[in-house]
């Protein structure tokens, strides 16, 4: 599958989900035996762990579809970068997508400054509020989570190991930003 092909795949399945004609795609006995001794996922997404936003839901996909890395706030640190990174070197996913999400929590937290539980994540998500504040929009908490949607792809267009698969068209690299209530995704870059 190429990028674009990939993407089209995502893009479909979420149209179908958030029109409620969801198929449940690739969820049977027989997908799941053919499965057994390996896997090669089109696309890795990487979302938030929020409960409101399973990516093989929200794209109407099945199983060995996704490579999917959850996490709250959608950051990439070394180890989820580690994670995304086998997926496009060993399992030759041809996309990958960041979500962020409507009313995400674990942003709002970091623009509250109520962080002490998270420092972790914080760390990762501020440079996102810090540019959302100085460009005095009127949806701070939306700013800063497709901010940070873009700065986490950022990351891995950054990276030595992807960029060969980037430029020879192997893999494509986006953000994006899921509504909760209509169902969209839309793609930020
Ligand atoms: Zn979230």
């Amino acid at each position: 599958m190429t990028p674009q092909e990939a993407v089209k795949e995502l893009m479909d399945g979420n149209k179908r989900y958030l029109s409620d004609q969801s198929e449940h795609p690739n969820r049977n006995l027989e997908r799941r035996q053919e499965l057994t001794d390996a896997q090669a996922p089109f696309a890795v997404v990487v979302s938030c762990s929020d409960s409101r936003v399973a990516p093989e839901i929200i794209f109407d996909q099945g199983l060995g579809d996704l490579f999917v890395v959850r996490v709250a706030g959608n950051v990439i640190s070394e180890t989820e970068l580690e994670s995304i990174k086998y997926a496009a070197l060993y399992l030759k996913s041809s996309t990958i997508l960041v979500m962020g999400h409507e009313n995400c929590g674990a942003v709002d937290t970091v623009i509250q400054n109520n962080t002490k539980d998270i420092p972790e994540i914080t760390k990762l998500i501020y440079p996102a509020v810090k540019r959302a504040k100085q460009k005095n929009t009127s949806d701070l908490l939306k700013r800063s989570i497709q901010i940070n949607a873009i700065n986490m792809a950022n990351i891995l267009t950054q990276s030595p190991d992807l960029q060969p698969l980037m430029r020879s068209k192997k893999i494509s690299i986006n953000a994006a930003y899921y509504d909760l209530k209509t169902g969209s995704v839309k793609i930020l870059n």
